[in-house]
């Protein structure tokens, strides 16, 4: 691999960071020593959101532009007596891209142990199981241990998160970048980067730049971090589907990398608020950035909690159009970050409080 830039050195510690759902610590000191250098202020909700503060206009409305820390991956449930690992799946897997995955294991210590989850070989299936998904209740992790006793000794434990393991690579094509937890390290990229984007800006407001906590189990932390902002205007900046590849037809998605960020029209949580769609969409025209337009009927946001916070918050979802998400490794397109970066920054130096009053009754 070439030698990576400043971006994407970020992106590889972004992505590398373990977390799972509950165990968003790695990822949120990565965020934090990224935005700290262009925040005001640094503070955390109780459940371990990072909310950082970029003062504009201190009477300005609030801007929320959120990520989420956690990714998808799995928790021990049981050691048996000959050392294999039960687990518990956290956040959406479909079971077919599990089996034979090279996993992390960290133990309360911040150990990492590895792991795969075990499969058996074709030889021994039966002509009915070859042609089956395997069921995840059958799984396990091997972590090689030969007794509960020794895989204890190494510091595994019961609650202990597993994260997917996969090294982050700049493919054949330099624009496009392949890792594990996309989903969402993409949108606490995009949270850093506004920052930094608006660092010696003039904006009439005040930008919070969130890594919400929880999102992969039910938008949870996004409910409490907006509790804590108070947002005027909330976006939740996430992975989205990419439509462009062998067998997805036109009405499951149309959306493909590097044609944009997703404006998200409709997804399971939330229909987006109107005069603010419209608004970026405008945005978006007026300074020649590519977007598309997405509906995600089977998945949903944080956006989703943070309109239906406090009074109700106007807010929209912003995707990055990528492929494989929820499995060990996807595939996103640097322009699509870079151009939702340019969006969002965009509209921040226009919302002033007489904008706010005015979208909400578009
Ligand atoms: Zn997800």
């Amino acid at each position: 691999m070439s030698k990576l830039d400043d971006t994407l050195m970020m992106l590889k510690d972004l992505t590398d960071a373990k977390g799972i759902a509950g165990n968003e610590r790695e990822p949120r000191q990565v965020m934090e020593k990224y935005i700290s250098p262009y925040a005001d202020k640094i503070e955390y909700d109780n459940l371990g959101s990072l909310i950082a503060e970029k003062v504009g206009d201190a009477n300005g409305p609030k801007i929320m532009v959120a990520g989420h820390l956690d990714e998808v991956g799995f928790m021990i449930s049981k050691i048996d007596d000959r050392g294999f690992l039960s687990f518990q799946t956290v956040g959406g897997w479909w079971s077919q891209v599990m089996l034979a995955q090279r996993v992390s294991i960290v133990t309360r210590k911040g150990e990492t142990i590895t792991g795969v989850i075990g499969s058996k070989p074709p030889h021994i299936l039966t002509p009915e199981a070859r042609k089956k998904a395997a069921d995840v209740k059958d799984m396990f992790i091997d972590i090689g241990a030969s007794s509960k006793e020794e895989a204890m000794e190494w510091g595994v434990l019961p609650g202990d998160m597993v994260v997917p393991y996969f090294e982050f690579s700049v493919m054949n094509n330099e624009k496009l970048l392949l890792a594990k937890a996309w989903d969402n390290r993409i949108g606490c990229a995009i949270a850093i980067d506004v920052l930094k984007g608006l660092k010696d800006e003039l904006h009439p407001n005040i930008v919070y730049g969130v890594g919400n906590v929880q999102e992969e189990v039910g938008l949870r932390g996004a409910k409490t971090s907006t509790v804590k902002v108070k947002p005027d205007i909330g976006f939740a900046v996430d992975v989205g589907i990419a439509g462009d590849t062998p067998g997805i037809t036109a009405k499951e998605s149309t959306s493909k990398m590097g044609a944009g960020p997703q404006i998200v029209l409709y997804d399971a949580s939330m229909v987006s608020h109107k005069g603010l769609r419209n608004f970026v969409v405008d945005t978006a025209e007026e300074n020649s950035i590519p977007y598309q337009f997405e509906t995600i009927p089977g998945g949903g946001t944080d956006a989703g909690s943070m309109h239906i916070s406090l009074n109700g918050v106007p807010s929209l979802s912003i995707g990055i159009a990528t492929r494989y998400i929820h499995s060990h490794a996807g595939i996103l397109h640097r322009d699509d970050y870079e151009n939702t970066v340019k969006l969002i920054i965009e509209v921040i130096k226009k919302i002033d409080s007489e904008t706010v009053n005015k979208l909400i009754f578009d």
